[in-house]
């Protein structure tokens, strides 16, 4: 004698996902399976997966087998899923086969939000975290280890050999040539190891997830997983967007800073980030398309070897030229030269010959020359633009970093479930958009965000023409019953 309805309270996080998934054109987005074939068994409606998901993902269930286990088991979800229990290797899939439509469900939302005006893209600060992958550091290789590995096998050969000379019985030389023959075997697997990473034309080669790198977790402890870029509106504190691939930050700002200005289609946007994230050149990318970064600034490499450092040196951007603190003017020839990464241009003066204050500028005999990076131009600006605005770079921990903190302390994601950088960003995707849709019941308050929710989902299916979609779905769900009570389906 009881109803389902009456155990599920009226704000519940369950009753939420239940209309922002209906909110959602999941055929626009790309997921699989949204109408139904007229032969063989239905498959589950892809919002029956997704609800799930997204209410597992709330509280700390990610893996399948949990989902299916608490499909089992959990009140809230009977509710959710209209009693329906997917197996776990359905759940399993669901994941696997709609990696890029959950970025495109995490952008769609995104959208939604800056239709509600709770994400402006005025600012937004860019920062990472690490997860670890589904490799584990021994099956993650560089030259450097397989040397190391090569040459203790080699080592050990070598004494097992001494010890064959030196043994006194038969059974004895025997054991120690079954050691020298375990240890061949797995010279050779290293050799095989030594060969894919060779050919991969790679640094590192992770044998289970070719595609996580060996980065570093906290301070010193590296493990294989995966750097996750995260951009969050400073409004009230948003995920706006997500990428994942390079091992450090270095190189991340420009692509974070233009997908997000694209995505949310403003004009203007300034980004905050930290010190791993300032690099000429991306500085000089932001600019070019009108993004502002207050990026703090790095101590010039020249600053601790005692003699006139950088600021010494005054910049004449009209002629390109420095002015020294002896007085003299530094010319350039103009030529771009490659240094490593960078590409600088260089500065003397032939003033450096008769100076009298050489000993506290260089020890250099052809006296001292400058490198100037072509974008020091950029950096500079963005120094400026930090130091005059103090107040405004601390806004960054505030707007981000705390996020990282709820997403890996309260709910488990420290790790991946899954392999491959389109899987895992589409896990990150995901949760980002629970956090999101927590965050605005917490702004906008359970009521008004269901109300909202339901507007849309309402003009979604009387404008956009997708109402057959939800008969289909009910269909879907009436079919799925009729199969579990074993009674004859009903046609479509
Ligand atoms: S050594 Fe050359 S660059 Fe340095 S202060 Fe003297 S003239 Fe200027």
């Amino acid at each position: 004698m009881l109803a389902l309805e009456e155990l599920v309270a009226e704000d519940s996080y369950a009753r939420l996902v239940d209309v922002f998934v209906d909110a959602l054109p999941l055929e626009e987005l790309g997921f699989t399976q949204t109408t139904c074939q007229k032969e063989g068994r239905p498959p589950y409606h892809p919002a029956v997966l997704l609800k799930l998901y997204m209410y597992g993902y709330r509280h700390g269930l990610r893996s399948s087998s949990k989902l299916h286990q608490a499909c089992l088991v959990n009140v809230e979800l009977w509710w959710l899923l209209k009693g329906l229990k997917p197996s776990a290797r359905t759940i399993c899939y669901f994941r696997h086969n709609n990696a890029a439509a959950f970025k495109k469900a995490f952008r769609h939302f995104v959208l939604m939000l800056k239709e509600w005006k709770l994400i402006d893209g005025e600012t937004i600060a860019i920062d990472s975290f690490k997860i670890r992958a589904q490799n584990s550091l021994k099956q993650n290789f560089n030259q450097k280890k397989i040397n190391n590995h090569l040459e203790y096998i080699d080592g050990k050969i070598e004494q097992y050999r001494k010890e064959i000379d030196e043994a006194d019985s038969l059974f004895q030389q025997s054991e120690l040539m079954n050691k020298i023959h375990r240890q061949k075997k797995k010279h050779e697997t290293y050799k095989k190891i030594e060969k894919e990473l060779t050919e991969s034309g790679q640094s590192q080669l992770s044998r289970v997830d070719p595609e996580a790198r060996a980065v570093v977790l906290h301070r010193n402890i590296v493990n294989v997983g995966y750097n996750v870029q995260a951009g969050c509106d400073s409004k009230h504190k948003l995920f706006v967007n997500a990428q994942t691939g390079a091992v450090n930050d270095t190189h991340a700002l420009a692509d974070m800073a233009i997908e997000a200005k694209e995505l949310l289609g403003v004009k203007k946007m300034k980004t905050l980030t930290d010190k791993g994230y300032t690099t000429g050149a991306e500085l000089a990318r932001c600019a070019e398309n009108d993004i502002t970064t207050y990026s703090s600034p790095k101590a010039h490499s020249s600053q601790k070897n005692g003699l006139y450092d950088m600021q010494d040196f005054i910049y004449n951007e009209k002629e390109d030229t420095y002015t020294c603190p002896a007085g003299s003017t530094l010319h350039t020839n103009g030529t771009v030269y490659q240094k490593g990464k960078h590409r600088v241009k260089h500065y003397k003066t032939k003033a450096c010959k008769g100076c009298a204050v050489r000993h506290l500028c260089t020890k250099n005999k052809n006296g001292r020359f400058i490198e100037r990076g072509i974008h020091q131009k950029a950096l500079e600006e963005n120094a400026k633009r930090v130091n005059e605005n103090p107040d405004y770079y601390r806004k960054r921990q505030q707007v981000t970093e705390h996020q990282f903190g709820t997403l890996k302390r309260q709910w488990g994601f420290t790790h991946t479930l899954v392999k491959g950088k389109e899987n895992v960003l589409a896990e990150v995707h995901l949760t980002f958009s629970v956090y999101n849709l927590l965050r605005c019941m917490q702004i906008l308050g359970t009521e008004k965000l269901r109300m909202l929710l339901k507007e849309l989902a309402s003009l979604f299916f009387d404008q956009i023409g997708l109402f057959e979609n939800r008969i289909s779905h009910s269909f879907f769900l009436i079919r799925q019953k009729s199969i579990l009570k074993n009674v004859p389906s009903v046609g479509l």
